[in-house]
């Protein structure tokens, strides 16, 4: 390929580019008590007003990079990537974080999960509507699964979808659906035919936020936000070009996206918490005067420890990727490494704050971190739940026997004898 820049030259051209459009963050490596921002939540907490204004410069930031060739480096030209190999796509995300941009997590879901999936199983015409506008930020995905009855055991949902000539009309309930208050499309998940096992009648759909018959509720968490929602479908339509996949074949484009969520989550950092730097535990530590305590550096060195295995184990998928193979049991554990972490930073940090992390006193680095404690459990549920990815280890890693069960066989109306059906 004569037109491909060196990895040398695409950073430069990546720096110019940064440089001519944003400000470079101020590098503040000696991390000192009391100064800077205190924010460690895990979750956004902004109110839906201010959370508009948000996405529209998230969305302002992903044009500007998209039309500088930036949006989708390792994506088909056929709609607007570079087509460029991987190692170009993982250059560019650490040089951005040099610099001040808008918040880009709004797209975490549309462009992690959702778009992969419809790049693998959509139409051409899906494709053709979607992919470009998705990479651009003109339009963002969510991600609709889980239902009330249908979380772990995702093939339980019950969400119809029944065929009326060259459409589909969709009625049911979904829930936990993050960020579908700012959201265009939605990939769906639902029942196509109850007569088959629970696996084998479902049907994967991109469906428009916008349509009739969709209604977005929010739903409050314990953090205080609501960053997530429940979703009523009422005879909502929807063509048949924006089926994903096969009919009746839903479960293996719902594995497509699944299998990229739980490598976006953990392999994701710790960063945005300043976790990455142990100085902030360190200070605190000193500042409130147990620094000296062996049982406290115990922990903390712990703490230290366990994100370091973390990275490396991350970095060791990486490079396989990198290498052209196929990432192993590093990527099954990679989520459950990263809870676990969180999980004991929340409870060391809690230990040593003791009940500065339930009042509020306004002193700087204390009640903050209530944010982390508050924000854990919902990181081990989201994604898979802790439970469930010990069961992926001990099944698919360690080679133990599945659990028996009569679901694989069994017509799915008949799994509801009991059960309230929609
Ligand atoms: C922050 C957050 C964001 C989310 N965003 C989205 C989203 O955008 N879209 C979406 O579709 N969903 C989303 N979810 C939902 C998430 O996927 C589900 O919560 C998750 O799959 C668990 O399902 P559940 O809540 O129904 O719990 P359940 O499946 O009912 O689990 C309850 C408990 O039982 C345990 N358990 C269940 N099955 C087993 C088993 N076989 N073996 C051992 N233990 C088991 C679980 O570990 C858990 O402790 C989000 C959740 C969170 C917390």
């Amino acid at each position: 390929m004569p037109d491909t820049p060196t990895l040398e030259e695409f950073r430069t051209e990546i720096t110019a580019f940064l440089d001519a459009n944003a400000e470079p963050k101020v590098v503040d490596t000696a991390f000192e008590w009391g100064k800077g921002d205190d924010d460690v939540a895990l979750f956004e907490e902004v109110d839906r007003e201010a959370e508009k204004v948000e996405v529209a410069k998230a969305q302002e930031w992903r044009a500007k990079r998209f039309d500088a060739g930036f949006g989708w480096i390792s994506g088909p030209e056929e709609y607007g990537g570079r087509a460029l190999p991987g190692a170009y796509d993982r250059l560019y995300p650490g040089l951005e974080a040099r610099y001040k941009v808008p918040n880009q997590s709004f797209f975490g879901i549309g462009l992690g999960m959702v778009a992969p999936t419809i790049l693998a199983h959509a139409t051409p015409e899906v494709k053709d509507a979607y992919l470009r506008k998705m990479y651009r930020g003109d339009i963002v995905g969510c991600q609709l699964f889980s239902e009330p009855g249908a979380g772990s055991d995702l093939a339980s949902l019950q969400t119809k979808a029944e065929r009326d000539g060259d459409e589909w009309i969709l009625t049911g309930q979904k829930v936990w659906t993050s960020g579908a208050q700012y959201s265009d499309i939605g990939e769906i998940i639902c029942r196509t035919d109850a007569d088959l096992p629970k696996h084998k009648g479902l049907t994967g759909f991109v469906v428009d936020m916008h349509a009739p018959g969709v209604e977005i509720r929010p739903l409050r968490q314990m953090t205080g936000g609501a960053s997530f929602n429940e979703v009523f479908f009422t005879e909502v339509r929807v063509p048949d070009s924006h089926r994903l996949g096969d009919v009746n074949q839903g479960w293996s484009v719902a594995l497509t996206t699944l299998m990229n969520e739980r490598a976006s989550i953990g392999t994701g950092t710790a960063g945005g918490m300043g976790l990455a730097n142990i100085s902030r535990l360190a200070e605190m530590c000193r500042y409130f005067g147990v620094i000296d305590d062996p049982i406290v550096r115990q922990r903390l060195a712990d703490v230290y420890i366990n994100f370091q295995v973390s990275k490396f184990t991350n970095q060791r998928a990486m490079d396989k990727i990198k290498a052209g193979q196929l990432p192993g049991p590093e990527m099954s554990i990679a989520k459950l490494s990263l809870t676990n972490n969180l999980w004991r930073t929340a409870n060391f940090v809690a230990d040593v704050l003791g009940p500065r992390i339930i009042a509020n006193t306004g002193e700087w680095g204390t009640y903050a971190w209530g944010q982390l404690l508050l924000g854990v459990p919902g990181m081990k549920v989201a994604g898979g739940t802790d439970e469930v990815m010990k069961n992926i280890v001990g099944e698919r890693v360690l080679g133990l026997p599945k659990e028996p069960g009569i679901d694989s066989k069994t017509a799915f109306k008949d799994l509801l004898v009991g059960t309230q059906t929609n």
